[in-house]
């Protein structure tokens, strides 16, 4: 049986299912993923055309060209970025927007001479389960 894993964007307008299993996330830390995304870089699923499909929304998104090479499509309603169909072969999906758990962690840091230098944790970094109090 082959795995679906589902997507959305925060206000839910846009959704896409992913089918089969995918090999890990790639992290882009080059200077155009830091500012489009507005963190440390764009997390981002590879996926075979053949794997992806929009549940609803696909017209609901609105893209933003920097250049012929760099797009980057937001939903319309909350402005989450999501699939970006870049090229003929694949679908480049933020992963961040996926409901489900991957089963897969990065597999690549690429760009890695542009990360920025607050993206590692400080010596003695405290984590919290949820937001502290
Ligand atoms: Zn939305
Ligand atoms: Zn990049």
């Amino acid at each position: 049986m082959t795995t679906v894993r589902t997507g959305s964007c925060l206000c839910r307008a846009r959704a896409y299912e992913i089918a089969g299993e995918l090999d890990g996330v790639w992290v882009c830390h080059c200077s155009l993923c830091r500012k489009a995304s507005g963190a440390n870089g764009n997390w981002i699923l590879i996926v075979p055309r053949a794997q992806f499909r929009w549940l609803r929304g696909e017209d609901h998104g609105e893209t933003f060209a920097l250049r012929q090479s760099y797009t980057v499509t937001r939903c319309k309603t909350c402005g989450t970025p999501l699939p970006a169909e870049v090229d003929d072969a694949n679908i480049y999906v933020t992963a961040g927007t996926l409901d489900e758990p991957l089963g897969a962690g990065v597999r690549a840091h690429l760009f890695c001479a542009s990360r920025a230098d607050w993206d590692a944790d400080a010596p003695g970094v405290r984590l919290f389960d949820e937001r502290p109090r």
